[in-house]
């Protein structure tokens, strides 16, 4: 990543597209909408997908940090009493650390001092959402206790609500919620709020290796998760021309052909692959390709396996 100045800023862990809203997407395009599993299955991929658009928003103002920070996107820790904790955006510097939430919310946004509930405003409708900074300060114990366990020196740990739809009305002066475009002025701020160096070059390091080596990557079970059986999933290949959704396989030149647009395509099986294979979290079997592919040759199912191991 480069910052305005044209000197790199050290992006330790990239972003990755998340697993839950990729099995989501899959699932989405292979439900029917008469399954009683669609609808929350839509409502989910509608929030991940804004979310997935708030932190594309913040990593394109992160750009503009000085390069005395590091960045370190989806953290999934151990912590207390063996319970698991997530970060989406861990900041380091010498002199503090910051926890960042992203939100991409909608209309205006209150939070109620007494019964500490964030309140949504949106075309008329009032809402209570889960308080974002109730979550965070969670993360802040959780973390404390991490670089406690690992013996790191004591240091701040700020934690920062960022707001990325420029739309949203925030009504709140609380100094922990900011606009996403204000973000990277923030953190600098920060940085001259706490002069002292509390981590040597040497132990920032460490602590980021130490971190990165503490993640515990994330595995799903959707079809669990939402009560879906995988013979309610449809199957078959999709056009990639037109999406109709039964492609029949050509025996002659090996291709997919489109019964509706007459698209031939010798690929359009990977991204059926990829589907299933993001779905049921694991590789496909002969078997499980043959019945998803709708093919009968365990021959072929074996050749367009090997050819889609060959694109990952
Ligand atoms: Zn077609």
């Amino acid at each position: 990543m480069m910052s305005k100045e044209g000197s790199a800023i050290k992006l330790i862990k990239e972003r990755s597209m998340p697993i839950k809203l990729k099995q989501l997407r899959a699932i989405h395009a292979r439900l029917t909408p008469t399954h009683t599993s669609y609808k929350i299955i839509y409502h989910e991929l509608t929030k991940r997908e804004l979310g997935l658009q708030g932190e594309r928003t913040l990593d394109y103002h992160l750009q503009f940090l000085n390069d005395d920070f590091n960045i370190i996107h989806d953290l999934r820790m151990n912590g207390i009493n063996q319970t698991l904790f997530q970060i989406d955006t861990l900041i380091l510097c010498p002199q503090f650390i910051s926890i960042i939430e992203v939100k991409n919310i909608a209309g205006s946004i209150h939070f109620e001092q007494t019964s500490g509930q964030m309140i949504r405003k949106l075309h008329d409708r009032v809402e209570s959402l889960p308080n974002p900074l109730t979550q965070i300060h969670r993360q802040q114990i959780q973390l404390q206790h991490f670089l406690l366990n690992h013996q790191f020196p004591s240091i701040p740990i700020k934690t920062l609500i960022t707001f990325s739809n420029p739309t949203t009305l925030i009504e709140t002066d609380h100094p922990s919620i900011v606009r996403t475009e204000f973000l990277p002025s923030k953190l600098e701020k920060l940085q001259s709020q706490f002069p002292e160096k509390k981590l040597k070059a040497t132990d920032l390091n460490k602590l980021v290796d130490c971190l990165k080596n503490a993640h515990v990557p994330e595995r799903t079970y959707p079809l669990e998760t939402y009560s879906i059986k995988p013979s309610d999933l449809r199957k078959g290949v999709d056009c990639p021309s037109c999406n109709h959704p039964h492609m029949t396989r050509s025996k002659k030149n090996g291709s997919w052909y489109c019964i509706r647009c007459k698209h031939f395509s010798k690929t359009a099986h990977l991204h059926a692959i990829e589907q299933f294979s993001t779905i049921l979290d694991k590789k496909l079997t002969n078997k499980e390709a043959r019945t998803y592919l709708s093919i009968d040759s365990r021959h072929t199912a074996y050749r367009l396996l090997k050819e889609f191991e060959g694109t990952q």
